[in-house]
């Protein structure tokens, strides 16, 4: 028999340790969990679909040695914070629950949400907030996990943050070409927020894109 022939290599990123929590595992929520996702390969599925959308094999940062994922009960959906090493994303059992007709799609879309936040660059802490929040569902918009109220709309604001931002992202990104975005993100990595950020991913300026962006809206409506 001839020997099979070889697939293609998959990309490998580098995939960090992962730890859950559950604070209280009575919470119906908890349970939700459970029932839909498979907690490890959600958590690898995340991080290879910020690695994806974000980076390239060359330029994907391997900082990241442990991400903790903690289900608790509080007001609110998720956020992130850590060391530049591990990483802690709290995630609300209370959402969960209140999100339970959807209940996979929502877990997935607000994991990979978190988990961006764990890799992306943010100019030294200078990178508009919108913009972080809206790099965040830019991926989890790639990854397939939109939320049934995420629209494209154009606001006084480019940087207002979220589907907002992250339907203008995905514009620059189909008019720029596939990793424009990754562009602007790793623009962000050594220096300061500045004008440059978008002018170098695309020649010119954020707030012309954004009239650009809201015309080509308009037009369509
Ligand atoms: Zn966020």
């Amino acid at each position: 028999m001839p020997p099979p022939s070889s697939p293609v290599p998959s990309p490998r990123w580098v995939i960090p340790n992962f730890i859950l929590k559950v604070e209280d595992l009575n919470h119906p929520g908890a349970t939700i969990f459970f029932d839909n996702v498979k907690p490890r390969q959600a958590l690898e599925d995340a991080v290879t679909a910020s690695y994806k959308w974000m980076y390239t094999q060359l330029t994907s940062p391997t900082h990241v040695k442990k991400i903790t994922l903690v289900l608790r009960s509080f007001e609110g959906v998720a956020y992130t914070f850590g060391t530049h090493t591990d990483k802690e994303i709290h995630f609300s059992l209370d959402h969960i629950k209140n999100s339970e007709s959807h209940a996979r799609n929502e877990i997935l879309g607000v994991l990979t949400h978190e988990v961006v936040h764990c890799y992306q660059y943010n100019a030294k802490d200078t990178c508009p907030g919108g913009l972080v929040e809206g790099i965040a569902d830019f991926v989890r918009l790639h990854a397939g996990f939109v939320p049934s109220h995420w629209r494209p709309s154009c606001g006084d604001k480019w940087d207002a943050g979220y589907d907002t931002t992250a339907y203008f992202l995905d514009w620059i990104e189909k008019r720029y070409g596939e990793g424009t975005v990754r562009k602007i993100n790793g623009s962000m990595r050594d220096s300061r927020y500045s004008e440059k950020v978008f002018k170098d991913a695309t020649g010119l300026g954020v707030e012309k894109l954004w009239q650009m962006y809201c015309e080509n809206l308009t037009e369509k409506s």
